[in-house]
């Protein structure tokens, strides 16, 4: 049995860490292409080009075109290409980090990722998630490392939208009981393994650390702070997870949010917040004990994450739809079936209907 633990080569984080980035570049290359939105670009364009100006590496900015498909990344590689770079450098949201690790992967170059947001556990992954240049959701490339840098600047990402963290919370939530349940079932990971004593207690780690700090830091935020307990969430919501949920594995709550993704409805919510109903899904499957259901529902409406359908922007509840959210996550090729048991369309159906009304009991409406 073959233990694998999957990390960034190095992982940074800090108030003003933006202007490190020449710094860390000109360990990994001479040359730097730097993917960024044009926003991104007025935001954070300068104090980037300022870092690199004592460095022995210089750097030349790309827009980004919105969407992580083939084209983009053919578009991109090719300029790595003509301009002679040697490092790529994604900063932004996870359709630009994707995309700049895909290019990295073709171009044989290193790869640093900065993002500034921290509403998902993505960025540490050695994973691109693939569109069509419509938007629609193609394939998974699974790369061969993992980013050799990951670099976010907590000013930035506490100046992001609240409601943006907060899905990082829900996308979080997920890690330590999906890694609880692939750990008991002794399924593989996704990065090609069983998983590891030191992977397992960083997913515990994360999950007490959202426990403790995540209310905190939601407060924090609203009113503009950058706190120690935002630090942590920050942490918690990007290495924490990201090496749990890579390293120990997916599960119930994943697998849920991909049903969800069959109804329209709920394409407006953010990853994140449709993994947070998805990990009450499975603990309802698990059937936890009550004490352990009713403190994760109610964190989850401490800080702000749907606990029903109707928040997840199901207005119009039907057996159909519901049917259609199981049929999808109970397919055979997803992550409900790394659960220490026998999950079918009929369980999921009914865990979904009984996490629904616990949400409704603890709202109270
Ligand atoms: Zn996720």
């Amino acid at each position: 049995m073959t233990k694998i633990l999957f990390s960034p080569g190095k992982y940074i984080q800090g108030p003003g860490e933006i202007n490190n980035v020449g710094k860390y570049a000109a360990g990994l290359g001479k040359k730097a292409l730097i993917l960024i939105s044009a926003g991104g670009f007025r935001r954070n364009g300068q104090d980037i080009l300022d870092g690199f100006e004592t460095e022995d590496c210089t750097c030349e900015f790309e827009m980004f075109n919105g969407e992580c498909s083939y084209n983009e990344i053919k578009r991109i590689s090719a300029l790595v290409e003509e301009k002679q770079c040697d490092l790529i450098i994604g900063v932004g949201g996870g359709k630009i980090f994707d995309t700049a690790k895909a290019v990295a992967y073709y171009e044989k170059t290193p790869v640093m990722i900065c993002p500034t947001i921290a509403s998902t556990d993505a960025p540490c992954s050695a994973l691109s998630v693939i569109y069509t240049d419509e938007g629609v959701f193609e394939e998974y490339l699974f790369l061969p490392s993992n980013p050799n840098i990951v670099l976010l600047d907590t000013e930035i990402i506490a100046k992001s939208p609240v409601r943006l963290t907060m899905a990082g919370i829900g996308d979080a939530l997920a890690t330590y009981f999906e890694a609880r349940a692939c750990v008991e079932s002794e399924a593989t990971t996704c990065a090609n393994g069983k998983a590891t004593s030191a992977a397992y207690a960083l997913a515990k780690l994360c999950f007490d650390t959202l426990m403790e700090e995540g209310y905190k830091a939601k407060v924090a935020l609203e009113a503009g702070a950058l706190t120690p307990a935002v630090e942590k969430i920050v942490e918690a919501n990007t290495l924490l997870s990201g090496i749990g949920f890579e390293s120990c594995g997916l599960a119930g709550a994943h697998a849920i949010h991909n049903g969800l993704t069959v109804l329209e409805e709920c394409h407006s919510l953010y990853h994140g917040e449709k993994v947070a109903f998805g990990t009450i899904v499975q603990l309802v499957l698990e059937n936890v004990p009550l004490e352990e259901l009713e403190d994760i529902i109610e964190f989850c409406i401490c800080v702000g994450l749907p606990v029903t359908l109707e928040q997840l922007g199901v207005t119009e509840i039907t057996e159909e739809k519901i049917r259609a959210v199981a049929k999808a996550a109970a397919a055979e090729t997803d992550t409900l079936h790394n659960m220490p048991f026998e999950v079918t369309e009929e369980s999921t159906y009914n865990a979904i209907l009984a996490a629904n009304a616990y949400g409704h009991q603890y709202l109270g409406k």
